[in-house]
């Protein structure tokens, strides 16, 4: 079994409005990507800062900006698809209750907890650049790491996202003068304490990092930890759908990890991990 659940119809960018990207059209270019790549399930997993449901949870003014599209016009619509149905949610500090009440309200099959933003910056978004306000690396890695944490321990998510985004810039922002595996530690006992499964993510091969998420010495930690792995590309494009699996496969392969996790209303079970079929490296 290979999966993809963490997918984007479209780009992360402005005048991308639903009635464009959510049509049946779009998504049978997203299959044929997949069959091409031998991607058996895949799973939609639309940032919730994109509906207008999310201003529940925070109103920082990126996504009061972004907060356009409604949360059930697009269950439903993916769940017609005949694709599972996700979500990508932010781990907002102190919006636990309203997040997970958000969460419960809707059928979904699993939902994927993220960490962007430290305080009101981002680590991955240049208008937010949490770089500009604070350029001790060791603290923003610190920071970053601990919502990564605390994200794991809410029990509100099935999936951890991309859990080392905090490096996506690569050499391109500064880099902590400690061993990575330092900022991984608080990361790690959150994982092994929640059972949270683990984004093992190839989104990273297309950013200036050029690496998976989470890093070879982060994911042996994690399975370490008895911690299951989810696996997705976050494509927001069809020919990035299970873009990088080869490299994936390959650090599962290496790590001994052979099942990945599988979603259905919100129940995980584990699947024998399959072997790539064609389709990018
Ligand atoms: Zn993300
Ligand atoms: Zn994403």
């Amino acid at each position: 079994m290979l999966t993809d659940y963490h997918l984007h119809l479209r780009p992360d960018e402005p005048d991308t409005p639903p009635e464009r990207y959510f049509t049946a059209e779009n998504v049978e270019r997203y299959r044929r990507a997949a069959a091409a790549a031998g991607v058996d399930e895949l799973g939609v997993a639309e940032h919730v800062y994109r509906f207008t449901q999310a201003l529940d949870l925070w109103r920082h003014p990126f996504w009061r900006e972004q907060a356009r599209d409604d949360l059930d016009a697009y269950c439903e619509f993916v769940r017609g698809a005949g694709l599972k149905v996700g979500i990508e949610c932010d781990f907002v500090p102190g919006a636990e209750q309203r997040t997970a009440a958000l969460l419960e309200a809707r059928q979904l099959d699993y939902v994927v907890g993220s960490v962007h933003f430290v305080g009101e910056r981002a680590v991955d978004h240049e208008g937010w650049d949490v770089w500009d306000a604070d350029g001790d690396a060791d603290e923003v890695w610190r920071r970053y790491f601990d919502a990564v944490a605390r994200c794991a321990r809410s029990g509100l998510f099935d999936v951890l996202a991309h859990p080392d985004l905090v490096k996506v810039w690569g050499r391109g922002r500064p880099l902590p003068s400690r061993d990575p595996r330092f900022f991984y530690e608080p990361a790690v006992e959150a994982i092994a304490a929640s059972g949270i499964a683990v984004e093992l993510s190839t989104a990273g091969l297309r950013k200036p990092v050029g690496e998976l998420y989470p890093a070879p010495a982060f994911a042996e930690l994690c399975v370490e930890a008895g911690a299951p792995f989810a696996l997705s590309s976050d494509a927001h494009l069809p020919e990035q759908v299970g873009f990088g699996y080869g490299r994936a496969i390959e650090l599962l392969d290496r790590l001994g990890v052979g099942e990945i996790c599988v979603f259905e209303g919100r129940r995980r079970r584990l699947e024998p991990l399959g072997e790539r079929v064609g389709g990018g490296s």
